[in-house]
This record gives C-alpha cells, structure tokens and sequence, in this order.
C-alpha cells in the first residue's frame, strides 16, 4: 500500500482538487484494505476487490483511487443511500468488512483547529490526525455477491421487445412473456420529448 500522502496526491490529480472529502475517503480505503489484508489493490491484488459505495460525493473518488475500483471495470458499486460509507468485499476469501464516517469526526475538527475559520481547512487537517476508531465504524458484514455481479463475468446480452436496445445480462425484466428493459418496464428516468 502506498502512504496517506501518496494516495492523497493520486486523489487530488483524480479528483481535481484536495479537499476534506478526499482525505476521508482515502483514510476509509486505506481501513477497509489494512482490515482485509489487501496490499496491492492495484496491483496483484486487483482481482480480487469488490467496493460498494454509499454516496455519491468527494470521498466516493479517493475510494476509487485507493481501491482501483471503477464502474467500468463492475469492481465498483454504487448505492445511493447518501451516507458516507463504503464495503469493501475480498471476492476470494468472501470476507467484506463496511466502514462509515462518524458523524462526530465534524465537532471533533472544529474542536481540533478551532484557529481555521473554514470549515474544509479546519477537517482537512483533523481528518489527518484523528484516529481511525474516532473517525469511522467498523462492522463485518456478509455481501451476497450474485455471479453476474462479479466483475469478469460473462454473460448474454438481450434485445427489448419495446424499445429494440440490447441490455446485458439480468438487467431485463420479464412481464406478461414480453422480455423488457427497466425503462420500458416502467422505471425510466427521463421523459422522451
Ligand atoms: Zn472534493
Ligand atoms: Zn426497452
């Protein structure tokens, strides 16, 4: 594993900018592999992470950076539960381990750099120092991980019998005998005009 410091410098390029966010996010990361044994996650151990992030700020990037995770690579899981927290899944021991910000870790940077009248400067600096026990919870947990959510898995595309789109695998639904895709089916999220 790299340093705080070099992670840091990869967020902030990956991110562009360094802020409070990255910090945390990297210092979450860092747990989450220190606590699974993950050394090289962008490495030789880059097979074998699986991360789901819970919300879709600052620190969802420094995640990123430090695991290699990426959504184009399907290492990467978003659910958007707006909570600053992540799982991190070892797909060969099936061990996962979520660790979430404490919401004190805010109170207890402005009670650190009282002198720093912004707030970013101000947890920047604290979420440094703090340590990892008063900055996040740290639960084992069990991730279902279904085949088809691993990340080289392969499997059929099919076509929508409503729009004609292809949709990879497990993504359609079947209604009625008719193979549809979620927005045919009724979830779409943007108005055709
Ligand atoms: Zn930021
Ligand atoms: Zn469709």
């Amino acid at each position: 594993m790299l340093s705080l410091d070099e992670y840091l410098r990869d967020a902030e390029q990956a991110h562009g900018h360094l802020c409070a966010g990255q910090v945390l996010g990297v210092r979450l990361a860092m747990l989450g592999l220190q606590k699974l044994g993950i050394d090289d996650p962008r490495g030789k151990d880059r097979k074998r992470l699986v991360t789901f992030v819970e919300i879709d700020r600052c620190a969802t990037d420094a995640v990123a950076v430090v695991t290699g995770c990426r959504l184009g690579k399907r290492a990467l899981k978003f659910r958007d539960w707006g909570k600053v927290a992540a799982t991190f899944v070892d797909v060969n021991s099936g061990k996962a381990i979520r660790i979430a910000a404490k919401e004190s870790s805010k109170a207890l940077a402005r009670q650190m750099n009282p002198e720093l009248a912004d707030k970013n400067q101000q947890q920047m600096l604290a979420y440094r120092e703090i340590s990892d026990a008063d900055l996040f919870t740290t639960r084992w947990v069990r991730v279902d991980l279904p085949p088809e959510e691993f990340p080289g898995y392969k499997g059929e595309r099919i076509i929508c019998e409503a729009c004609g789109e292809g949709i990879n695998f497990c993504r359609e639904i079947r209604r009625k005998e008719k193979i549809l895709c979620r927005s045919c089916a009724g979830e779409c999220y943007y108005q055709l005009l």
